[in-house]
């Protein structure tokens, strides 16, 4: 009831929310306190928790920001959901983002902008920036995001609080909206490291619905917090903090962050990255590939609204996504299509998907030289709104820290790490090898 109020008193001014399930709340957590007094205790049990809408809940609405899918209301669970609900946890509603998860503001969603708490003339980021303002805003007390190049951590970073993006495979997709299939992945957004582990103990493991979903054993994350960081090696990689496009302010608040995490035992190593300067350029041939692969449902029969203009099939196609699907997912779609085509094959995605090998294989020689690479999420602080709106190259390129532990298929963490002098929060990034979770976690847990 205090969230519901909350909601109800600030989102008019944030915009985090795409749905309020008010009632089916009220009703979770009524049974949740049933569960409670009869001593059925999960981690989770009447935890109000807000949810991106590119994740699948039964019953309830899931636009993915998009118009094509303003009618949609999945008749199954994401799996994800399907583990929350089994810890009777609660969910408070569904939260706006970037149409389909494409952008980096939330600026994109067909629906509304969300604002940044810390100010509101500002992005969230995104493109989970609904789940991130809805976290800071104190409109629920942890949520989802997913992340297909930096969609957790960068708005995590602008938001000021904690985002985790899982090793690819660590969480199950089954009921995640595909947008780019070999970079999605699910993760928690909190407002301290700890709430981010018992979320990820919860959604993490092996989930047969998800060929993709890795078999490996899910740690105990919660007892890992208190591991420390006494020992451990964290990578430096230079052109990251002498980037021209890098915020002073930024590059001292995560240099700092380092220097305090070196006064709580760990020591530092130069590390190389080279081919990561190509990640912007890579990821924007292959992700946009699988995109226009995986949009192609979207075709006014299947799923979503139909626009029933001309004669023929092929015009009902193309005025049902002309007219229901947003300009920025036009434009991927159209990259895509152009990546594909034949002939186009070898130059774009093969070269593509040949630099991502090269990136994973710069992480796994780092990897034997460190236990954790620092650094920023994001070049600059939260921007204004409307700032890159007529410029979609110039978003792509603040990408540009988080989309190579996607296309290597890494864990990353966002970390609150101070504020600019205007009062924005500032992010720190930690990656790790595969499957180092808990690493991240516990070295977060210390830094805070
Ligand atoms: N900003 C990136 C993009 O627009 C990443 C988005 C995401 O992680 N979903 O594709």
């Amino acid at each position: 009831e205090a969230l519901l109020a909350r909601i109800a008193a600030v989102d008019s001014r944030i915009g985090a929310y795409l749905t309020v399930t008010a009632d089916q709340a009220l009703d979770q957590a009524r049974r949740a306190d049933a569960a409670i007094a009869q001593g059925r205790l999960a981690p989770l049990t009447g935890i109000p928790l807000g949810i991106k809408d590119v994740i699948c809940t039964q019953g309830v609405r899931t636009t993915c920001g998009s118009r094509i899918l303003e009618n949609f209301t999945p008749p199954y669970d994401a799996c994800v959901m399907a583990r929350l609900k089994a810890q009777q946890a609660v969910m408070t509603g569904k939260l706006n983002m970037d149409e389909f998860a494409m952008g980096s503001t939330t600026e994109h969603s067909a629906y509304q902008v969300t604002r940044n708490p810390w100010d509101t003339d500002r992005i969230p980021g995104g493109s989970s920036g609904g789940s991130a303002a809805a976290v800071a805003a104190d409109m629920c007390i942890a949520a989802l995001g997913s992340d297909t190049g930096g969609s957790i951590r960068q708005p995590a970073a602008h938001c000021g609080v904690v985002g985790l993006k899982p090793t690819y495979g660590r969480v199950s997709r089954y009921g995640l909206v595909a947008f780019a299939s070999s970079l999605d992945q699910i993760g928690p957004m909190g407002k301290t490291v700890a709430d981010c582990a018992l979320l990820l103990q919860a959604i993490a493991g092996h989930d047969p619905s998800d060929a993709t979903c890795a078999p490996e054993p899910v740690p105990d994350y919660t007892a890992a917090l208190t591991q420390g960081v006494e020992g451990l090696t964290i990578g430096l990689y230079q052109p990251h903090f002498d980037h021209p496009g890098l915020d002073p302010q930024v590059s001292a608040a995560v240099l700092a962050a380092v220097e305090t995490l070196k006064g709580l035992g760990a020591r530092t190593v130069e590390i190389d990255l080279p081919h990561t300067e190509y990640g912007v350029a890579a990821y924007y041939v292959i992700a946009p590939c699988e995109a226009g692969s995986n949009l192609a449902r979207y075709d006014g029969v299947k799923y979503g609204r139909r626009e029933a203009a001309g004669d023929t099939l092929m015009e009902m196609y193309q005025s049902t996504r002309s007219r229901w699907l947003g300009p920025e997912v036009q434009r991927r779609i159209l990259l895509g299509t152009y990546a594909l085509s034949a002939g186009y094959y070898d130059a774009y995605y093969l070269k593509a998907s040949r630099v991502r090998t090269l990136i994973m294989r710069d992480f796994q020689s780092a990897f034997a030289q460190c236990d954790l690479i620092a650094a920023p999420v994001a070049p600059t602080p939260a921007t204004p709104i409307g700032a890159h709106l007529d410029d979609p190259l110039a978003m792509y390129l603040m990408d540009m820290y988080t989309l190579p532990a996607n296309l290597a298929g890494i864990p990353g963490i966002s970390l609150p790490c101070g504020f600019s002098t205007e009062g924005l929060p500032i992010g720190l990034q930690l990656m790790a090898a595969p499957f180092a979770e808990a690493r991240l976690l516990a070295t977060g847990h210390a830094f805070e």
